[in-house]
């Protein structure tokens, strides 16, 4: 099934692949639709449209590599394709709480059914997982091997422990099946086609500044994360999804700097300029109090690491929310 494509970019040869990216209409899947096709491989991206958006993908339609097809992975999925990207899933907290019980089911049965049909197409599979699975973490930095504090009931946990029976699932279908998996702990991840109104941080930062209005602190301000540019994700990503088959992972990736989120107002604030100012308001249930990669795996497995920095990742980002806001 599979042919020969030249990556002209790179000037040599590479097997071209059919590969289904489940969540393809989304910020993430978007991206990396992006890069498959401009490496030479076939992309069936399937969507259901929740979250994901027709735009996100509309530049990539007019090219017979890339298919389109709207389809919730909450049922089964018959198609042929060589490898299978599992991104499908809401990700920022008011999209995942808005209707929780789908979004257990989207992990669950969605991974199900995408494992489901990797056994049956004997087909690599790669898991959009999160440091969500670590909770809110007692080990600092985060590695791998840290199991995680996860409260089983909060509002969190419809996304939490959806992601970690996923993991569950792939490492079983791995040993009773012999499937080939990769997972991937994906961290907090920022960019272009972020949704303007998911309520992540970085998209609320930004165009609250760009819009003049206050910008919105959770808390006292003192939590932190590690922010990846999502370029650099995607690298990572396909990174792992090309390694020797023998590793699985879960494997770390995310940008190791880390900030408090008043530190990431004021980056934002001074890269965009203007008079908003700085609001309190309360911290939501379960909020993880810092979360930091240890990337070390994927240093060595996938000699791996982000190139770019807070300040450049947010300025690309500002730059296309601008774009956005003055279209709309
Ligand atoms: P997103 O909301 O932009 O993308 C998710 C996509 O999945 C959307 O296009 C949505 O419409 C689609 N989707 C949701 N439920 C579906 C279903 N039942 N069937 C088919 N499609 C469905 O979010 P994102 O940030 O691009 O996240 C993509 C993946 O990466 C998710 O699995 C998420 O858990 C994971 N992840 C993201 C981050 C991050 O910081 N962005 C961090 C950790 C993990
Ligand atoms: N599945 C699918 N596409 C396929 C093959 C399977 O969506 O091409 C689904 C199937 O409907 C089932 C799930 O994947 O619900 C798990 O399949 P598996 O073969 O592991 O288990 P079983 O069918 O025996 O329950
Ligand atoms: N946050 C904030 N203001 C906002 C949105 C989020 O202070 O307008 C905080 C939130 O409480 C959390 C951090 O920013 O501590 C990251 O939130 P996000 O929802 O982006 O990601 P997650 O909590 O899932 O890592």
């Amino acid at each position: 099934m599979r042919s020969q494509a030249c990556d002209a970019a790179a000037g040599k040869e590479q097997p071209m692949a059919r590969v289904l990216v489940t969540g393809g209409a989304g910020f993430l899947g978007s991206h990396l639709c992006e890069t498959l096709v401009a490496q030479g491989h076939e992309v069936l991206c399937v969507d259901n449209f929740f979250t994901g958006r027709r735009q996100n993908v509309a530049h990539l339609t007019s090219n017979p590599a890339f298919e389109l097809m709207r389809h919730d992975v909450t049922y089964p999925l018959h198609v042929e394709v060589d490898r299978i990207y599992n991104f499908a899933c809401p990700a920022s907290p008011i999209h995942y709480q808005f209707d929780p019980v789908q979004t257990t089911k989207t992990s669950v049965h969605g991974a199900i059914n995408m494992l489901g049909l990797a056994k049956r197409l004997k087909a690599r599979i790669l898991q959009a997982s999160t440091s969500e699975v670590y909770g809110d973490p007692e080990e600092h930095p985060q590695t791998e091997s840290y199991w995680g504090r996860v409260n089983t009931i909060g509002p969190r946990a419809c996304y939490d422990e959806g992601k970690r029976c996923a993991e569950t699932l792939f490492f079983d279908y791995h040993r009773q099946h012999g499937l080939e998996i990769k997972v991937a702990r994906i961290f907090n991840t920022y960019g272009p086609r972020m949704h303007p109104n998911d309520g992540r941080v970085v998209s609320n930062f930004i165009v609250q500044a760009l819009q003049g209005s206050d910008i919105t602190i959770y808390g006292d301000g003192s939590q932190t994360r590690s922010f990846c540019y999502v370029d650099d994700l995607i690298d990572g990503v396909v990174r792992l999804m090309d390694s020797p088959g023998e590793l699985t992972g879960p494997l770390n990736l995310g940008n190791p700097d880390e900030y408090s989120m008043l530190q990431l107002a004021e980056s934002v604030l001074r890269l965009v300029g203007g008079k908003s100012k700085l609001v309190h308001m309360p911290l939501p249930t379960d909020d993880p109090r810092q979360r930091r990669p240890d990337i070390r795996l994927a240093q060595t497995h996938l000699n791996w690491q982000p190139r770019i920095g807070l300040e450049e990742g947010l300025t690309r980002t500002i730059e296309y929310f601008r774009s956005r806001l003055t279209e709309s």
